[in-house]
């Protein structure tokens, strides 16, 4: 998958490459004004696909003339990192990989870039003052920084699903006590965003997420139990990171984003809904109790959301390919076979049994796709490791403090990390 990210437009955003005079023109009242200082920002996992489309939404929307970007983080990619940190003039860049320091401060040598590495780095980055961040790491590794930028007070753009899935209530009221919004940028979330009628929050009846299929939709269990890595990683519309897109082919991406919307709207368990819908044109739908259903529609294109939550609550001018109806010509739906995609069924085990289960679904999952990723595990496996892991930790006591769910995340990486050990020694 890094060529993928390699290929995203990552590079000389703020050169004025790709700039569209037209939508300068149209952002000038939101922030281009020569009286209104540039935005401060932050992005963090800023050389994955998500962090990429961001730096280019900015670069449509003015670039360093409406944004100064404060810090950029990323992993292993430390040259692109140093590239975009050079680019956007940042304050600092920051490596989540100490091993890494030197190659980045190597990368930004005689910049005048301040650089470091390590989470504790993260965190620290994550707490300078900056309006808004972009929580794009991926994986239960970026809730750390996350909740440091919430608890300084900034806006938080959402990509990273793990921080609700596994901390939920308490994640969202350390962003209500910093005084910042959530915002969200998974794109059924963000969708949702759109059409739910938060003055009449009662006339919602049930929110409907769609869902692609991902790339195994039409195989049997037999054939699911053969798939690579690199089958799984393929997916059919949507252009993410490796790790996302597996979650895709297994639906563990759907059963996390149940549990997201389940804490972002204020959801029972059986008031979300999944449906497949191969085109991915309808991103997320809401229903109300009048019969109405509310859909958000667009071209499988991160950049919306994103750009979505930068200008939020206006509509930022973005070169987003526009949808031809008469070219579409048909919608489909079917509806998720739970038997195939027992990730959803967990879901709502998560959901129903509440407590700290959210953070054992995740914790157990992250170690069965990094084993499955490593040809450890067969792709079928992974759904076996969470639900031992869920039905031997249970729900637990509600989540109290981030160190139960940091404790639920870690017992749940144990038992999975067992299981991975006895499926290999069987083979
Ligand atoms: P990528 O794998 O493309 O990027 C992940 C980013 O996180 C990279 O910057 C990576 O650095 C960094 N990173 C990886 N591991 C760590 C770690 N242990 N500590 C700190 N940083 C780390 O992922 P995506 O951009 O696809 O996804 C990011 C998040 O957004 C995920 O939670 C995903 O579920 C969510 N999301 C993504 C969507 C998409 O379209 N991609 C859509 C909706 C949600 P490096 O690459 O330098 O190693
Ligand atoms: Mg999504």
């Amino acid at each position: 998958m890094s060529s993928d990210i390699d290929a995203a437009p990552c590079i000389c955003f703020f050169l004025g490459h790709g700039i569209n005079e037209n939508i300068l023109v149209g952002t000038d009242e939101m922030n281009m004004s020569s009286n209104t200082p540039p935005r401060r920002l932050s992005i963090f996992g800023s050389t994955g696909s998500i962090g990429c489309n961001t730096l280019d939404v900015i670069s449509h929307l003015g670039g360093r003339e409406a944004f100064q970007v404060c810090a950029l983080s990323g992993r292993g990619n430390t040259d692109l990192l140093a590239r975009q940190a050079i680019d956007c003039g940042v304050e600092i860049a920051v490596t989540a990989d100490e091993k890494r320091y030197k190659d980045l401060k190597r990368a930004l040598s005689g910049s005048g870039i301040e650089c470091a590495a390590g989470d504790k780095a993260l965190v620290e980055a994550a707490e300078r003052d900056v309006e808004w961040t972009m929580a794009g790491i991926v994986g239960m590794a970026g809730l750390a920084p996350t909740l440091a930028a919430a608890r300084k007070g900034a806006d938080i753009a959402l990509a990273n699903k793990e921080c609700l899935v596994s901390a939920g209530s308490l994640f969202q009221r350390e962003i209500t006590a910093g005084g910042g919004r959530l915002l969200p940028v998974d794109s059924e979330h963000n969708a949702i965003h759109q059409v739910f009628d938060r003055d009449q929050s009662g006339s919602v009846e049930r929110i409907i997420l769609t869902a692609s299929g991902g790339p195994f939709r039409s195989l049997n269990q037999n054939e699911m139990a053969k798939v690579s890595p690199a089958m799984a990683a393929d997916h059919p519309n949507w252009s993410m990171g490796l790790k996302i897109s597996i979650d895709s082919a297994s639906m563990f991406n759907k059963a996390l984003e149940m549990i997201e919307a389940r804490h972002l709207f204020d959801l029972r368990p059986d008031q979300i809904e999944v449906i497949v819908h191969p085109q991915s044109v309808i991103h997320s739908m809401v229903g109300y109790c009048d019969g109405s259903v509310l859909a958000q529609l667009g071209a499988p294109d991160m950049r919306t959301a994103i750009g979505y939550c930068l200008s939020y609550p206006k509509r930022p001018d973005l070169p987003i390919e526009r949808l031809d109806f008469a070219q579409l010509a048909r919608l489909d739906f079917e509806a998720p076979d739970e038997k195939r995609f027992p990730a959803l069924r967990l879901a709502r085990q998560a959901m129903e049994g509440g407590g700290l289960l959210g953070a054992v679904l995740n914790g157990a999952k992250e170690v069965a796709l990094e084993a499955f990723i490593e040809e450890r595990i067969g792709f079928l496996e992974m759904a076996d490791i969470v639900e031992k892991a869920m039905d031997q930790i249970g729900p637990g006591e509600t989540a109290s403090s981030i160190e139960a769910v940091y404790d639920a995340d870690q017992r749940a990486r144990i038992i999975a990390r067992e299981m991975v050990g006895a499926s290999m020694a069987a083979q």
